[in-house]
């Protein structure tokens, strides 16, 4: 279990539920991507027409399925909630497709994951609100057109360069959500916190928001674990010096690198003398799977400046040494 994976972890689509927004005002943060919304959703009010197809692009934990969620409330209408990878035949989709009722939304998390015949099927009925049922099997089996009524789709992705251009094409509206700056951190976890009843203590949220890698799903997870120490040693209140303690526990730093982030700096530094070494000696040397190491450790790390990938291999920059307390020979970022 990783506690800083920005992916759920164990029950926490669940325990999302509890602290999510339900209108665009109690979305912190992000305030382009909101105005540009609030506008879109406003136009669509007043014109008294389902809105445009929504697109929302960005890594996992940083709202998308929430903004999904605002946007059916904010509409007053149903949702339904689908994912690419629940999605195996295009049947699938088609039978969702036809039973959605006029206005609602239709949630597709992880799009870029369909099959390639949903896909097809999807921007069809996107485009033209239709969907060809197929009915019987094999040489007598026909398609029998059948018109939809007005839906909007919100489809995420975290990939969105993996999305065909026909059906990227078919979205009236993008939104790109990017990692949270450390203050917009802060605002929702003091949010978070009074959701939850946890009372914090000036500077509180701050460590907390410092730890979370920009992204709201782990601030959220980590004040859960504040939360459990804060029981535990029945404390009335959560001082910034308890969510250090907290957090080291759980071998979270400063900087919210995990005990395998650093394992991976500290292979680079005293292995390699901070590299280049290649992704397949570095996951050895650390015991994990490449693939780990390459998809969950590094983005993190370049992102922050820890670590640059070179055609040679992973390099640690000076940033890297200084967070090990290392000093690199001089001559090495001359
Ligand atoms: P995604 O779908 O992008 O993986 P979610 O929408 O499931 O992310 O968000 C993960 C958790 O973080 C949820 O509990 C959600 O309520 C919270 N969250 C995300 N973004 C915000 C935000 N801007 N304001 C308040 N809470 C947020």
């Amino acid at each position: 279990l990783r506690m800083v994976s920005a992916s759920p972890v164990g029950n926490e689509p669940v325990s999302d539920e509890e602290l999510r927004p339900h209108v665009l005002d109690g979305f912190i943060g992000q305030p382009r991507l909101k105005a540009q919304l609030q506008l879109f959703l406003d136009a669509a009010r007043k014109r008294d027409v389902p809105p445009d197809h929504i697109l929302l692009a960005g890594p996992p934990g940083l709202g998308k399925t929430t903004l999904a969620m605002i946007v059916a409330n904010e509409l007053g209408v149903p949702i339904r909630i689908t994912s690419g990878p629940a999605i195996q035949h295009a049947g699938d989709l088609a039978s969702i497709l036809s039973s959605l009722d006029a206005g609602e939304v239709l949630f597709i998390d992880e799009i870029h994951r369909l099959p390639r015949a949903a896909e097809e099927l999807l921007y069809i009925a996107m485009e033209d609100f239709r969907v060809d049922v197929m009915v019987g099997k094999g040489p007598g089996a026909s398609s029998i057109p059948l018109t939809l009524p007005r839906f909007t789709v919100v489809g995420a992705t975290t990939r969105e360069g993996m999305l065909p251009s026909p059906l990227r094409a078919r979205f009236g509206f993008t939104a790109h959500l990017d990692f949270y700056p450390h203050e917009e951190l802060e605002k929702l976890i003091e949010r978070s916190a009074a959701v939850l009843g946890i009372q914090l203590e000036d500077g509180a949220a701050r460590q907390l928001a410092m730890r979370s890698r920009g992204t709201p799903r782990i601030a959220n997870r980590l004040l859960r674990r504040v939360r459990d120490w804060a029981i535990v040693h029945d404390l009335e209140s959560v001082r910034p010096h308890d969510v250090k303690e907290a957090l080291a526990l759980y071998q979270i730093d400063t900087e919210g690198l995990d005990r395998l982030d650093i394992a991976v700096l500290k292979a680079i530094v005293t292995n390699f003398n901070g590299g280049p070494v290649g992704l397949n000696n570095l996951a050895a040397m650390v015991g994990e799977e490449s693939e780990t190491v390459e998809t969950v450790c590094e983005p993190y790390l370049v992102r922050e400046g820890f670590l640059i990938r070179t055609p040679k291999g992973r390099v640690a920059t000076r940033k890297a040494w200084k967070h090990l307390g290392l000093t690199p020979d001089d001559s090495r970022f001359d």
